[in-house]
Parts: structure tokens; sequence; C-alpha cells
């Protein structure tokens, strides 16, 4: 069910809640261990583009802020480059707490944490959910019913495709890691050329 429109920042601070207190996760004695925050998400809660990163990495766990490293300084000028303000979207992770040594994130932490993106998703309610790298793209491809079109993220990053939510239709758009093109000019180009697609679709 799509959550009411009127009371968006009381639920997000309620997921914030129980994300500090979720010493169920495996990651969450690493995050007290090492004086760090989780990463909840930051940006308008209004927002017509939601962005689903994998997991925080070293400042964004030190910040409490997504996106707030190396990549997210890629993310800032992929978003300048489209024109869009980074203050009017939303952004976030599946994984709210950072994996040790940067790993990929486990299934079982994809478990833990996927429905607080999911609630994210319905409080939020975006038109476009922009997937950053493999593992965004495959939870949330798979969360809406897609795996008939779930490919390679080389074969599909830069297409949309638009599905039903449970408040509206929603365009799901998969791109490259912006941290994968940190070393790889290319990439990073290919990158530009796809985050166009954001001044086209979700209107
Ligand atoms: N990589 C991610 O996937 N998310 C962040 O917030 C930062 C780096």
């Amino acid at each position: 069910m799509a959550e009411k429109l009127d009371n968006r920042t009381e639920l997000l601070r309620q997921i914030k809640d129980e994300v500090l207190a979720l010493n169920k996760s495996p990651l969450y004695a690493e995050r007290i261990k090492n004086g760090v925050f989780p990463v909840i998400g930051e940006g308008s809660h209004e927002a017509r583009i939601m962005f689903v990163g994998e997991a925080p990495g070293k400042t964004e766990a030190a910040t409490g802020r997504p996106f707030s490293g190396a990549a997210g300084k890629i993310l800032n000028e992929l978003l300048v480059s489209v024109g869009i303000n980074r203050p009017d979207v939303y952004i976030t992770n599946i994984v709210k707490d950072r994996p040790p040594g940067n790993r990929d994130p486990l299934p079982e932490e994809i478990t833990i944490y996927g429905p607080f993106l999911d609630r994210q998703i319905n409080i939020i309610q975006p038109r476009v959910i922009a997937t950053l790298g493999r593992f965004s793209m495959e939870y949330i491809m798979r969360k809406f019913s897609l795996e008939k079109e779930l490919k390679s993220i080389s074969q599909i990053h830069g297409t949309s495709v638009t599905t039903q939510a449970s408040y509206g239709l929603v365009d799901i758009v998969a791109f490259y890691h912006p941290a994968a093109s940190i070393y790889n000019q290319q990439l990073k180009e290919t990158l530009f050329e796809d985050f166009k697609i954001l001044l086209k679709i979700g209107n």
C-alpha cells in the first residue's frame, strides 16, 4: 500500500530510528566498534527521482551522508551535467551500514536492509528510480517483478523500463556505479551519456 502523502518526514524519521537500533544486523557491531554512522538517505522527501546505490563507503559512514566521498563527487558532476540540483533528488542505498573494507554487500545484508529501502520508495513515491551499480539494479528490478528484463548491466545501462508501483507508474533506469568510473575514463563518458535519459523520463 502507498503511504499517506502528508507525513513523509515522520515516516522517514521512524526508518532512521529503526536502523539506528538494528542490532540484529551483522554490520551493527562494526558501526558501534568504529564509532561511525548508518547512512539512511538524504534529499527531497518529494523527490521525482530517487537514486539507489549499494552501501556506504568509508566517507559516507564517517559523515552519515550518502555519496559524500569520491563516488559522490562523480555523482555530483553527473547531476550538474543534466541540470539537476542534488537537493531536489533523494539519494540512498540498499544497505544502510558500511560493509567492512568496502566489500560487496552479502545477500543476508540485502535481506535485512532491503525492507527499509522498500519503505523509503513507498513514502517518497518517486517517478524515477535510478539504480547505481549492479546490486541495486538487481534488487530494484526483482522488487518490481522485472526479472524478464534483467540482463547484465553492460546490456541495460542507460535504458529505462516503466512499471507499476503501489502508488502509480515508475520508470526504472540502471546506471553503472560512479565508483567504477574513477579509473575508467571510457565508463565515465558512458555515464555522462546515460544520464541524459533523466531529461526524458518520469514526466
Ligand atoms: N557507494 C555507494 O554505493 N553508496 C554510497 O553512498 C557511496 C558509495
